[in-house]
């Protein structure tokens, strides 16, 4: 109906009058009713989706694990949800990205991502989409950090998620713990970037206080293996994707190499 009311009325003129021209039986000229209207009338559609996020530089932590126990207590002051920890993910989920139209992709990361509360699934659509993040060495630590959520519990698109990541230092096998925040959906707000700032410092904060912390350190993230290969850690038993890891992805225990 709505592309009838679009159509030009003197193309319609020219296509109703070739049509009473028809007989039963016979064809209508075919340049007659398949020559193009001198202008297209088109009716545009467009989303415009905007993600975007923010990560502190490293703070090197003494190894251990207990120092991995100690990160969702980081976010503590500053979680505006229940505080989550997402673990990297094993081999078998190594393909996993949040794109629906890979379903191969998409049915990974749903089956590894399924469990978690829908702040957290928003925190690694946006963190994941812009690469602030890399499940296959980082354990991320997240929560609503800011704003609101919809009646079916996801964040509004100026809503600011995140917390900490961390991963193994493959050189010397220190913790490296950073502060990782973002925000996006259909639209964008002037003042989100000003309020994720601060939340990105608030959260640095609270890790440098951590009783594990040596200091501020640069950020080198490890390289994930192009195709399969890795190692099977002989402490947790967490296959990694990995093949340079030295240090086990999930318990930070070193990986032995056959
Ligand atoms: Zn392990």
């Amino acid at each position: 109906m709505l592309e009838r009311n679009l159509v030009p009325l003197d193309f319609l003129k020219r296509r109703g009058g070739s049509a009473q021209a028809t007989r039963p039986g016979t064809t209508p000229p075919p340049t007659a009713s398949a020559a193009l209207p001198e202008e297209v009338i088109a009716q545009e559609f467009q989303l415009k989706l905007n993600y975007a996020g923010k990560s502190s530089e490293g703070v090197r932590m003494k190894a251990g694990p207990t120092a991995m126990n100690e990160l969702p207590s980081m976010l503590v002051g500053l979680a505006r949800s229940e505080i989550e920890v997402v673990e990297p993910l094993p081999i078998e989920f190594s393909q996993a990205t949040p794109v629906i139209a890979r379903p191969s992709e998409a049915m990974q990361w749903l089956n590894a991502h399924h469990v978690h509360s829908p702040v957290t699934r928003h925190a690694l659509v946006v963190l994941e989409s812009i690469d602030a993040i890399d499940l296959a060495f980082d354990t991320f630590v997240c929560a609503l950090l800011d704003g609101e959520v919809d009646t079916s519990g996801y964040p509004e698109y100026n809503a600011v998620v995140g917390g900490v990541a961390s991963h193994w230092d493959e050189a010397t096998g220190d913790m490296i713990v950073r502060s990782v925040v973002g925000w996006g959906g259909k639209g964008a707000r002037g003042d989100t970037d000003r309020i994720g700032s601060r939340l990105l410092a608030g959260l640095l904060t609270n890790v440098l206080a951590s009783q594990y912390s040596l200091g501020l350190t640069a950020v080198e993230r490890p390289v994930p293996a192009a195709g399969r290969g890795g190692l099977v850690c002989a402490h947790c038993g967490f296959a990694s994707a990995h093949e340079r890891a030295f240090y086990c992805p999930k318990c930070g225990m070193r990986l032995l190499r056959g």
